[in-house]
């Protein structure tokens, strides 16, 4: 228990904030750790987890194999620095992650190794679940992953909404958290919360183009895609691997129903938003917090009474180049960004799963 409590400690040592918009709307910013995505709590819980695990087993080495469209890779880089007896390799899709994610990516080193995949996100996860079958590998290698299928990644993020709860302080009306979704772990530790007590009415599943689970919900069809490149990157997952949890969860279609309200928006209405975020209520907000605002915008218009929450997944500065086109004006870098932008980015360029098996070999 004591181990425990010092590893979530430290976790939650990472500040979050509620910035009240309007009335009924507020937003809860999640992204104050060290690489400014809401994923460092997950990735942070998992490093310190794994890290007491491997100092209780001698001589054991550990291989994180992680693909990322871009904040993933930055918050395990980030919490893995350094380990002892853990490596981590990030596959990153070339030319598909912002400035600033590659330079969170490939500036560490040392423990860490960056590789430069010639493909797209779900090249990289398909080349990430290969190598950890691949019996030439596994003869080599003692793997494990790190994306939001382990379960380590998503736990952690419970908590959150019970602080988001927390500091809010309204109570008389409904209240609906709206979430920027691309692989669900978010989504599902929300509804793990509400299982755990907390009275939320209503999930806003806020989705960029990459709309399947908004599909789903609007037609019962659950159809699979191809993930299509997005200014809220980290959103652009075709088949998300947390909505089968999610599924399994509610048993039904109506139960979830019930549950979530679903919506998806193109980058068009997503520049719009993060304009009117700033005009209207003189806040700055990242493309995915931006589709997360245009998920409660939609919602209040036909459901009276409701507190809004919508989650600041990444800090603005993140995405600068958008956000300033956006709102047509400079912004100023936070110094946690700020000490990446001199670094070297040192990754392996690869372009096929073959290249990158003889890399690892080597
Ligand atoms: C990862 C990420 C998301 C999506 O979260 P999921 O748990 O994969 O649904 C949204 N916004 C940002 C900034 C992210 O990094």
């Amino acid at each position: 228990d004591d181990i425990l409590k010092k590893i979530i400690e430290g976790v939650y040592k990472i500040p979050i904030s509620l910035v009240t918009l309007s009335n009924s709307i507020s937003v809860l910013e999640l992204f104050n750790g060290p690489t400014m995505a809401f994923k460092d709590f997950g990735a942070a819980f998992m490093a310190r987890c794994m890290q007491y695990f491997i100092s209780i087993e001698d001589d054991k080495e550990l291989t994180i194999l992680v693909a990322t469209s871009g904040d993933t890779g930055a918050a395990v880089a980030n919490a893995f620095h350094k380990i002892k007896g853990i490596n981590v390799v990030i596959l990153y899709p070339s030319k598909k992650v912002s400035f600033i994610q590659e330079k969170q990516i490939s500036t560490l080193n040392e423990n860490i190794t960056a590789i430069e995949y010639d493909g797209s996100f779900d090249d990289c996860q398909s080349a990430v679940k290969k190598a950890l079958l691949d019996k030439d590998l596994c003869k080599k290698f003692n793997f494990t992953t790190s994306n939001s299928i382990n379960i380590g990644r998503w736990l952690p993020q419970i908590v959150y909404y019970f602080i988001g709860y927390k500091l809010l302080n309204k109570r008389s009306n409904n209240l609906a958290f709206s979430v920027p979704s691309g692989n669900y772990g978010n989504l599902f530790a929300g509804m793990i919360s509400k299982r755990m007590g907390l009275p939320i009415d209503k999930f806003i599943s806020s989705n960029n183009s990459n709309n399947v689970v908004d599909v789903y919900m609007k037609t019962k069809k659950y159809i699979p895609k191809a993930s299509i490149e997005t200014i809220s990157n980290a959103m652009d997952v075709g088949d998300p691997s947390n909505f089968i949890r999610i599924q399994e969860l509610y048993k039904t279609y109506s139960n979830l129903k019930d549950d979530m309200y679903t919506c998806s928006y193109s980058d068009e209405e997503t520049v719009s938003a993060i304009l009117e975020l700033y005009s209207d209520y003189n806040y700055l907000s990242d493309p995915h917090g931006a589709v997360g605002f245009l998920g409660v915008k939609e919602f209040v218009k036909s459901n009276d009474n409701f507190n809004c929450i919508f989650l600041g997944t990444a800090h603005p500065s993140k995405f600068i180049d958008i956000v300033e086109n956006s709102i047509n004006k400079k912004i100023e870098l936070p110094s946690q960004i700020k000490e990446y932008l001199n670094k070297t980015k040192k990754s392996v360029f690869v372009k096929s799963y073959e290249e990158f098996k003889t890399f690892l070999l080597d």
